[in-house]
This record gives structure tokens, C-alpha cells and sequence, in this order.
């Protein structure tokens, strides 16, 4: 809810409160209530003294305000509840001690209970002095600031001496009204008996505005369904309530015990517990006016709450903030965000809870390397193209992108993109830090080969393509110009493959191809090409060729052939090939791939022309003639 996000951002920032003071005493109707406090173990060491005083003083007792929403309050049930309930809890279960409510008839009837010293504590007052003279207060549970309360036709209250006409209305009894009148003397003060009365007059038309706590105004409005009314702007500085126990004066120890619970309160448990209280259902429909009206409004005390921020320099406060948005975006990161030195082990400083998930390992495990090095991680044959990417990046000072392969807890090997900068660490000026994001990327790896492997290979026989055979004999023929390392190449085609699908039908002949296609992959050595070129056209490379080898090769395929049968669904079938040769240790030296390839296809064709079922070397005929039959 936005005013909460407002109230937090101007959590211990004003100097000074709005005050509630006790009003004339009430009969008292009392009864003592269960201990609030929670079963978990406590957080906060006592000394020996703090927790022998302890004993000796008995229960501790507090009086809270019945009727205080939704700061105290009784609920349904008839036990107290609220803001300030809850963070006194809080602070009590670190301390491991129990607190006992006694559940006065009003706030005046609290009052009196402390005065007389009947309860130890008021659990949620700013202070005064006039209350000083007989408590004694811990630091704030809670800092609220005070904001305008006006009708939604009420322009924002950027500066409210400068109002002229208008009627604040204030619940009676705080001294709130005597501050009013001295800081804004140009409003006309209408008080009314109780706080919901105050919001009322607004509402009806009868006050313009009132000046009451941000939590309270956002819970009334919301409670009450005052959709007419708005948050209009933000009181000084100096009404912004610094809401504390206040303990009885003769015992200042329980005050400084109190005061090592409260500090344990850290702002997210605050706003978390805030938000518990606030954040009430609205029975009403939903006004979306209403709705728009307030996002204007807040927008507009964002902005002025920004500018006092900027000029009070209250940085710990945005600190705060931007840590809690900051660990929300890291635990949701796919990968790590991390903070490490720039040294032989990557030594990390700060690695975010998705370490886990990324390498197996905890963050605690990599942290210092206590368990493991980052540099251990990564994927041995990587190590030094990651470390010269890093050194590169920080000599010409950029930031620097990289991917590479870790090896997980699990001995799994992950791709990983990590993105990271250079910075200073402030502490010891020597020492480089190196702070970014490392992402999993091991599934855009594993596609992008998927549909590499898909891309060269053909579909129906598995063998290397056409285009791939094309761009690996023009590497090949470079090579060769450079540094003489001979190649053959050699073009075979199937003899009469048409009449297999004729006879057969396609399914027939696909299954020829394949056949004939494993048989070829069979008959080479591992570094040896072998691709389909097209139809039954396939085309075989030998690396450092030797004429003999490709001979060898291929009279070696024909043999294996000639006894190969190929079982279509109990039909056996049976092929022939022709081949043509080239070698480019015969071209002339201004001869190229192309040369080559059209020699090997001319060779081809004669082999056809001459029978089919033999290879044709060179312009010679083979000596082989025995025909090829289906
Ligand atoms: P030749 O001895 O002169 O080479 O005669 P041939 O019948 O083998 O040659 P031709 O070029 O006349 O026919 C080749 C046939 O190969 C025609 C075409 O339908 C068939 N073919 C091409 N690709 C495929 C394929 O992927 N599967 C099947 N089943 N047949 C194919
Ligand atoms: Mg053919
Ligand atoms: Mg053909």
C-alpha cells in the first residue's frame, strides 16, 4: 500500500512528534489478560544483574490504549491487538521475557493505571514533558509522521501557513491543538471528542482538513470507507510521531532491557507488521477514483519526501529501502549476482542464494572459499580465456560480457553468461572488486547446437550435407594452397536407383539410401568426409590422399555391396554404384575447388556412360567392369 511505502521511507527521519496527552481520569474497569509474548527462543543475551532484576520485579505489566486502531486495540475476542502490540511482542521474544497486558477501560484509565504505578509500562506514547515527569521512554517501536487529511476537491497542501479560511478539526485533548494554533494561526481549530470524529468532520463537510498520524489515517479512511477523503500533504517535520514505551521512572534498567529488544526490530519486521494492520479489507465497492486521487496525491509527497531526503541527507533511510528492493530482484534472479576480487581464486565477497541452484554449491561454500574456489568451478579449459577477458576489460576499463562452462557440485557441465564490472573498493583503495550477474544459459546452448548439428546434417541419411561438404572442401582446398596437403574427392551415384522407387515405391528407396549411406560410413576412416550431395548422389573426402587409399576405399565398398542385401519388409534389394574420382594434387596451379569438382562428375558420367557399377580414375577407365544389377 502506498502510504506505507511513504511511511517507511520517513521512518526515523523527523525530529520532533505530535502529542497525545492524557486526558481526565475515568472509572477504571480491569482485567488482567494472557501474556503476549511468543514461545521462540531469545536473541538477546541479558547480564547476570539484568536478568536477576528481572526476577525480583515480577510479571511486567503494560496498559495499552482499548481503542487505538489500529495501533491497540481489542479485537472480537476481547484481547488486545494492533501495530504496537505486535512490535512490543517482538521485542519481548528476543528477549526472552513474558509481558502481561492489563486491559484498561480507556486510554485516560492507562494513563492512571501507570501513574499509580499499578502497570510498568505504556506501550506506545510519544514523548512530553509533562509525561517525563513520571516515565521514563525506550527508543521508538515506531516513527509515523503526520500528514492532511482534506475532502478530494482540497488541492495539495504543499505549505500549510499558507491556508486562509480553513477549519482543522483535532480529537480534544492533545497537544496537538496548541502547536496548531502557534505554527499555523491562519487555521480556525474545531475539536472534536475522538479520532474517528475528526475524520468524520472532513468527511461532512464540517472542518476542511485535520492533521492526524499517516498509519491512522490510512486505516481510518480505508476502514471507515471515506472514499471523499485524501491524503493532501505532509506535516513538518516537527508532527512526526516518534511513538515509544514509556516506562515507569523508578525502573530506567527495563527501560535499557526494552531498549536491546527494540533494537533488534529491523525496518522490514517494521513494515511487515505495519503492513499487517493496515493493509484491512474494504467491505465497500471499490471507488477507482477514490483510488487515482490518492496515486496523485502520494505521487506529488513522494516527490516533496524525495526533496527532503535529498536536503537532510537521511541516506541510511534510501539505503534501507534500496537493500529490500535489491535482495527482492537478486532472490528472483535466474543465476547469482555477485561481488568478487579480482584474484586467482575469483574470492567471493557476496554470491546471492541462487549459487545453489547454479553450481551446486552454497553461497556460504564459496564465500571466502571456504569450501570452493569460484575459479574451481570453472570448467578447467576455460579458466584462461575467462581470466584474459577479465584482464582485458579491467586494462581498457569497460564493463566485460562473457560465456563459458562451470562444472557443478554434481559434476554436471553448465554454460554460463556472466556480465560484470570493475569497481573500487572504497575500505582499501588498492584492492579491485568485480560485481555482476552470472546466468544459466546451458539450455540456449544445447538448442543453438541442436540447430547447428540439424543444419549440417541431412535428414534421411544422417551424413553430412551438401552445403557443409561444400564449405569444408573449400577449407580443405585452402589448405592445400597454402600448405600442400593433398585431398581426393570422389562422386558416387546410386546405378538405376529410379527403378527401385518404380518398383519398390519411395519408402523402398529411402531405405536403400540409409543402408547405403551407414554401409559408406563404415568404409572410412574416422577423419574422412562422407556427405550426401543430393538424390542418390554422395560424395566421399579422403584427407592426405594417396591415390591408393581411395582406391582401396572404394573397391572395398563395391566388394562389401556386391554381398549386401537390403531387407525392404521381406523384399531383398540390391545396388550398384558409379564413381568419379578427382585428386588435387593433379590440378594446375591456377585450378580451384570448382575444377576439382567438376573433374570428379565428369568421371562420374563416364563411369555411367561406360556401364555404371565402377569408378573412373583420373581420364583412364577402371580396369573394374562387372556390371551393377537391381
Ligand atoms: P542412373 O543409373 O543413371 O543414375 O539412374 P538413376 O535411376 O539412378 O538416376 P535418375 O537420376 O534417373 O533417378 C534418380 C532418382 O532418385 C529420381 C528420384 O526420384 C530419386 N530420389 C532422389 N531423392 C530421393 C529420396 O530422398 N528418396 C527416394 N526414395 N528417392 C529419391
Ligand atoms: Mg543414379
Ligand atoms: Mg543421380
Amino acid at each position: 500500500m502506498r502510504p506505507l511505502i511513504l511511511l517507511l521511507a520517513l521512518l526515523r527521519r523527523a525530529p520532533w512528534m505530535a502529542v497525545v496527552l492524557n486526558p481526565a481520569c475515568l472509572l477504571l474497569a480491569l482485567f488482567l489478560g494472557v501474556p503476549i509474548t511468543q514461545a521462540a527462543g531469545p536473541s538477546v543475551a541479558l547480564t547476570a544483574e539484568e536478568t536477576t532484576y528481572l526476577r525480583r520485579l515480577g510479571p511486567i505489566t503494560l496498559a495499552p490504549d482499548p481503542d487505538w486502531a489500529p495501533f491497540e486495540h481489542l479485537d472480537e475476542s476481547g484481547g488486545i491487538t494492533g501495530i504496537a502490540i505486535d512490535l512490543v511482542e517482538l521485542a519481548a521474544q528476543r528477549l526472552g521475557i513474558e509481558i502481561t497486558p492489563v486491559i484498561a477501560r480507556d486510554w485516560d484509565a492507562a494513563v492512571e493505571l501507570s501513574k499509580a504505578g499499578d502497570v510498568l509500562i505504556l506501550p506506545f506514547l510519544n514523548r512530553t514533558s509533562a509525561r517525563e515527569e513520571w516515565l521514563t521512554f525506550t527508543e521508538p517501536l515506531l516513527i509515523d509522521p503526520s500528514v492532511f487529511i482534506t475532502r478530494e476537491e482540497h488541492p495539495f497542501i504543499a505549505d500549510a501557513t499558507q491556508l486562509s479560511d480553513a477549519t482543522i478539526v483535532l480529537p480534544s485533548g492533545t497537544s496537538m491543538e496548541e502547536r496548531i494554533r502557534r505554527d499555523f494561526p491562519n487555521l480556525t481549530i474545531l475539536q472534536v471528542p475522538t479520532e474517528n470524529d475528526a475524520f468524520q468532520a472532513v468527511s461532512n463537510r464540517a472542518a476542511d482538513l485535520t492533521l492526524r498520524s499517516l498509519t491512522v489515517a490510512a486505516y481510518t479512511i480505508r476502514k471507515e470507507g471515506l472514499f471523499n477523503l485524501k491524503i493532501a500533504g505532509q506535516a513538518p517535520e516537527q508532527y512526526v510521531n516518534r511513538l515509544r514505551m514509556g516506562v515507569l521512572q523508578s525502573e530506567p534498567l527495563l527501560r535499557d532491557i526494552l531498549d536491546k529488544g527494540i533494537a533488534t526490530i529491523s525496518p522490514r519486521e517494521r513494515e511487515e507488521i505495519v503492513n499487517r494492520h493496515v493493509n484491512i479489507t474494504i467491505v465497500k465497492p471499490m471507488d477507482y477514483g477514490f483510488i487515482l486521487r490518492i496515486a496523485g496525491t502520494l505521487a506529488a509527497l513522494i516527490g516533496v519526501s524525495f526533496y527532503w531526503n535529498l536536503r537532510l541527507k537521511k541516506i541510511n533511510d534510501a539505503l534501507s529501502e534500496s537493500e529490500r528492493s535489491k535482495s527482492v530482484l537478486i532472490a528472483n534472479l535466474p543465476g547469482v549476482a555477485y561481488r568478487c576480487r579480482h584474484d586467482h581464486d575469483w574470492t567471493m565477497e557476496f554470491i546471492s542464494a541462487g549459487c545453489l541452484q547454479l553450481t551446486g554449491y552454497r553461497s556460504e561454500d564459496l564465500l571466502h572459499n571456504r569450501v570452493i574456489a569460484y575459479n574451481d568451478l570453472v570448467a578447467p579449459q576455460d579458466r584462461e580465456q575467462v581470466r584474459a577477458i577479465w584482464q582485458e576489460a579491467r586494462d581498457a576499463d569497460r564493463p566485460a560480457a562473457l560465456e563459458y562452462r562451470i562444472i557443478t557440485a554434481d559434476r554436471q557441465e553448465k554454460w554460463v553468461f556472466e556480465q560484470g564490472v570493475f569497481v573500487h573498493d572504497h575500505g582499501k583503495r588498492q584492492v579491485w572488486m568485480i560485481e555482476g550477474l552470472i546466468i544459466d544459459i546451458t539450455a540456449r546452448k544445447r538448442a543453438e547446437a541442436e540447430l547447428y548439428r540439424v543444419s549440417i546434417h541431412d535428414e534421411l541419411t544422417g551424413l553430412y550435407n551438401r552445403r557443409y561438404m561444400l564449405e569444408r572442401l573449400g577449407a580443405l582446398m585452402t589448405e592445400f594452397t597454402r600448405e600442400a596437403h593433398c585431398f581426393a574427392i570422389a562422386f558416387i551415384d546410386l546405378d538405376y536407383f529410379k527403378k527401385i522407387n518404380d518398383t519398390h515405391g519411395h519408402p523402398a528407396g529411402d531405405l536403400v539410401l540409409r543402408e547405403f549411406a551407414a554401409l559408406l560410413g563404415k568404409s572410412v576412416r574416422p577423419y574422412d568426409l562422407v556427405g550426401r550431395y543430393g538424390g542418390e548422389e554422395f560424395i566421399v573426402v579422403v584427407t592426405d590422399s594417396h591415390q591408393r587409399k581411395i582406391e582401396t576405399m572404394l573397391a572395398r565398398l563395391r566388394e562389401s555391396l556386391k554381398h549386401q542385401v537390403f531387407d525392404f519388409h521381406g523384399t531383398p534389394l540390391s545396388v550398384t554404384f558409379s564413381a568419379g574420382v578427382a585428386n588435387s594434387g593433379d590440378l594446375a596451379p591456377d585450378e580451384g575447388i570448382d575444377t576439382l569438382i567438376m573433374q570428379a562428375d565428369e568421371r562420374l558420367y563416364a563411369a555411367k556412360a561406360q556401364g555404371r557399377d565402377r569408378v573412373v580414375y583420373r581420364r583412364a577407365l577402371s580396369e573394374d567392369t562387372s556390371p551393377g544389377l537391381v
